[in-house]
């Protein structure tokens, strides 16, 4: 096995960094206005300014990597999105050292652009949980290496996460070599993590989106009755769900579909996924199947996530393939 030590590296600063820039934007632009208005500009800067970073970051180590990200830079281009592009050049500008101008932030954000059909790529979620990121509660920064179709190194931000280091945990796994959270502010301190030791899923507790859009919460209600589970759900937005189960603050992850055309996004799992393995979890879509990385931009082959921490897995399954009528 070889280390993928300097992605690792390379991979934690551009998270950290760009964990660092969303932090700022939500507690600087998120207000009760914005919730009020149901204003989304915070956001949008914010993830603008963290795909940048992150491109660049990786750009500078490991020019010959492509990346896959969520975002785009058309919708910055246009005469009335100048003030956007300010913002987003000013927010990058405080993080990265030497001069920064709007044409090399539009590039580095068009990095993200590549096909997701090559040998090797990165996939990157700027801000995962974007609703969560309005409220002024959970999101991530999400970054993943995929090799071959299989995620083999995951970084994710939650800078609204609390560990014993205090608030924002970044969690880091590289396939083989298990998962670790560290602090997102001080380089250095970090632990390995494990799932919850459940033996049966009675005694789990589930976590699930806040977003009933995005999470049939009926359908996971059924589920956990079924298994025997009385714990409320704990709702949470974002790839921080793959984190609540490797650190064992919760047993199931379950994302069931609302729309039969809907196909996950690849940058919304990648890292969670490899995070959760590489605890000592599980992860499959509801049918029980392994996520397949190697079908493009999306999960094209997979329907739903379960994710759990192991043990329970196969059980987990069945029960939600019984109340899906399968
Ligand atoms: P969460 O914070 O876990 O609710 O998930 C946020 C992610 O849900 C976003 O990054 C979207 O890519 C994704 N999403 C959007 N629409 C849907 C949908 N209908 N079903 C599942 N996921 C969705
Ligand atoms: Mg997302």
């Amino acid at each position: 096995m070889n280390g993928y030590a300097r992605e690792l590296e390379v991979a934690l600063d551009a998270v950290r960094a760009a964990a660092r820039v969303c932090r700022a934007v939500q507690a600087r632009l998120v207000t009760a206005e914005t919730l009020e208005k149901k204003d989304k500009s915070p956001v949008t800067v914010a993830d603008f300014a963290s795909q940048a970073i992150v491109c660049q970051r990786l750009q500078a180590v490991l020019p010959d990597d492509r990346v896959v990200g969520e975002e785009d830079s058309a919708d910055l281009r246009g005469a009335d999105s100048a003030e956007l592009l300010a913002a987003v050049v000013r927010e990058v500008s405080g993080e990265l050292e030497g001069p920064v101008d709007a044409e090399g932030v539009l590039a580095w954000i068009d990095r993200g652009g590549a096909a997701a059909d090559t040998e090797r790529y990165w996939t990157l979620d700027p801000i995962d949980g974007t609703k969560g990121f309005l409220r002024g509660e959970q999101y991530a920064v999400a970054l993943g290496l995929i090799e071959k179709g299989e995620v083999v190194l995951g970084v994710l931000g939650c800078p609204n996460l609390s560990g014993s280091a205090g608030p924002g945990l970044l969690f880091s796994a590289v396939r083989g070599q298990g998962a670790r959270e560290h602090a997102l502010e001080t380089r250095g301190e970090d632990r390995a993590i494990g799932v919850a030791a459940v033996a049966t899923p009675s005694e789990a507790r589930f976590c699930e989106s806040v977003e009933s859009a995005h999470s049939d919460q009926g359908e996971s209600a059924q589920i956990a009755r079924r298994l025997g589970i009385t714990q409320e759900p704990f709702r949470i937005d974002s790839q921080c769900k793959y984190a609540a189960v490797a650190r064992g603050d919760a047993s199931i992850y379950l994302r069931m579909p609302t729309r039969k055309d809907y196909r996950e996004k690849i940058w919304d799992h990648a890292a969670g996924k490899l995070v959760v393995e590489e605890a000592g979890g599980r992860v499959s879509d509801v049918f029980g199947r392994e996520l397949d990385f190697g079908k493009g931009r999306t999960l094209e082959d997979n329907r739903g996530i379960v994710a759990t921490s192991g043990a329970i897995h196969d059980e987990v399954v069945a029960a939600v393939r019984a109340v899906r009528g399968e």
